[in-house]
């Protein structure tokens, strides 16, 4: 600090130039004494900041040595102040960042200017551990002496960081249990719901899962579990996978233990193998309702993977969100079929009969092929139900079903009416005579003896014949036409067929 005089009162030599003199002098000796004071408290508060604050805040040069270190730069970095003081900075940065920050302090030191200085930046810091540390960087640059030095302030960002990654997750979990929830609407199969839920499942970005899995659903007649969706197996597996008993493997486990498998590891629960199988390791979750298993949920981690509890936590949430994706499409299955088909022997009913005769119609025509549809009708039936019961007649129906079904190939459709009646429908057969062979061997069947326990029931069957294009060109028609047909072989004495020929409505009319 400087302090100026008056030229003309210093050169004064009277004593009241002298008196001015002096209080000149005290009054410059009482400034001097204030800025001191002021700078010594700004250096105490600087020092009481420097080393209680929870940053770090640390000082280099222009060579990148660290030249001040504080108490929250050892908590953060691991580093007492004797053991980095002195030592490059370098130090404290990981490798991918080192050539960046080299090449930051070459351009401020050069040209005075970089981009970081006076702005604030994430990067990762590197513990004394070697574990790297999220931090949230302020620069700033001074010359001191002719030299520069650099300050920085660095804060421990570890639980925003966090929180952020927890934040994301929560909305990445949301939206993937909204996609289940969407796909469970779609007016899809099943098979394509799960196909579509595992695609959402194995495309979570947060979880650890690798990019293949399957889903089983539980074939409750065989106590299996079927394998429904798949994305990225080995072709090995989708035979022996195709089918898995409960407890075999890790999929069977869990469906077995209704609980989560967790692996991570081929290890000795992996009952199925192949050469070259590349290791890896396992979440498999059962889909459970109400402690009801319905299937499994299979996906793949990478070997040596650990558990995460949250992953843990977000698989099973999925997997019962499927549940009820599966729920509700097998209960719509069952409805579907029971809308479809007769509860007694299990045929389909008129409604999906004439549904298949549609198509099978329109394709005939289209290919110019012939397609025949038999109407029977069972002869004497009423005399079971009057004389062994209903139960016993009921047995016949079933027996009788089964019997005709014997007669028939894939692609003929076998549907009960009601009643004692059957509609069959035979297309692409190459000529009429083709459905009198089928009938005969009907006949034949069905007039063989059945036997129920100590019963023993004796039928007949009669069966009218139409066919497409001799008959008629619509389903309707055809089956009436049938239906006709049938009739009168009844008026002539049953257990025979008949083609439809005009002039037969007459008759039963
Ligand atoms: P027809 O030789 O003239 O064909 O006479 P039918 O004795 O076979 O008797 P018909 O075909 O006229 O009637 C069929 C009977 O089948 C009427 C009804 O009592 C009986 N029936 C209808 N549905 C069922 C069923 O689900 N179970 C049993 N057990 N009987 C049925
Ligand atoms: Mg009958």
């Amino acid at each position: 600090m400087r302090i100026y005089f008056d030229n003309k009162a210093m050169t004064a030599k009277t004593p009241e130039g002298i008196e001015e003199f002096s209080q000149k002098l005290v009054e410059a000796y009482t400034r001097l004494e204030i800025r001191n004071q002021k700078l010594q408290e700004s250096m105490d508060l600087s020092h009481a900041v420097t080393h209680t604050a929870h940053d770090a805040i640390i000082s280099v040069n222009e060579k990148g040595i660290v030249t001040r270190w504080n108490k929250g730069a050892t908590v953060i970095f691991g580093y007492t102040e004797n053991e980095i003081i002195d030592k490059p900075l370098v130090n404290l940065i990981p490798e991918k960042y080192q050539q960046h920050y080299l090449d930051g302090l070459e351009q401020v030191n050069t040209t005075g200017r970089n981009k970081y200085i006076g702005s604030v930046l994430e990067m990762d810091g590197l513990h004394k551990d070697g574990r790297e540390i999220p931090l949230e960087i302020s620069i700033a640059t001074w010359f001191q002496k002719g030299n520069r030095y650099y300050a920085a302030v660095m804060r421990d960002i570890t639980a925003r960081k966090k929180s952020e990654i927890g934040n994301e997750r929560v909305q990445q979990s949301r939206v993937a249990i909204s996609s289940l929830l969407k796909i469970a609407l779609e007016p899809i199969s099943l098979k394509d719901q799960l196909e579509k839920a595992l695609d959402v499942i194995l495309s979570v970005p947060w979880l650890s899962i690798q990019s293949k899995g399957s889903i089983f659903l539980l074939d409750e007649k065989t106590d299996e579990l079927v394998l429904t969706a798949h994305r990225g197996l080995a072709p090995h597996l989708l035979t022996a996978c195709a089918r898995l008993p409960m407890g075999y493997c890790l999929c069977g486990r869990a469906a077995q233990e209704r609980k989560l498998i967790f692996s991570a590891h081929l290890d000795h629960r992996h009952d199925v193998t192949f050469e070259g199988i590349k290791p890896h390791g396992h979440y498999c979750v059962p889909v459970m309702i109400n402690d009801k298993l319905l299937g499994v949920v299979n996906s793949y981690i990478p070997d040596g993977h650990e558990r995460d509890p949250e992953e843990t936590e977000f698989l099973q949430a999925m997997a019962n969100t499927m549940a009820g994706l599966i729920e509700r499409k097998q209960i719509e299955q069952k409805l579907e079929h029971i809308a479809h088909h007769d509860p007694l022997t299990g045929l389909p009913n008129r409604l999906l009969f004439m549904e298949h005769l549609t198509k099978q119609v329109a394709r005939s025509r289209r290919e110019k092929t012939f397609l025949a549809v038999l109407f029977i009708d069972l002869d004497k039936f009423k005399k079971v139900n009057d004389t062994m019961g209903h139960d016993v007649g009921d047995m016949l129906l079933i027996a009788a079903s089964s019997r005709i079904k014997a007669c028939l190939r894939d692609s003929d459709v076998i549907a009960r009416l009601g009643g004692d009646e059957f509609t069959i429908s035979l297309p692409f057969i190459s000529n009429m005579e083709d459905a009198g062979l089928v009938a005969k061997k009907i006949i034949s069947e069905l007039q063989k003896p059945f036997y129920f326990a100590i019963h023993e029931c004796n039928i007949g069957s009669s069966i009218g014949i139409s066919v497409l294009p001799v008959d008629g060109n619509s389903p309707d028609e055809l089956l009436k036409k049938a239906d006709i047909a049938m009739y009168e072989v009844k008026n002539h004495g049953r257990n025979d067929y008949r083609f439809y020929e005009q002039g037969m409505e007459e008759v039963k009319k």
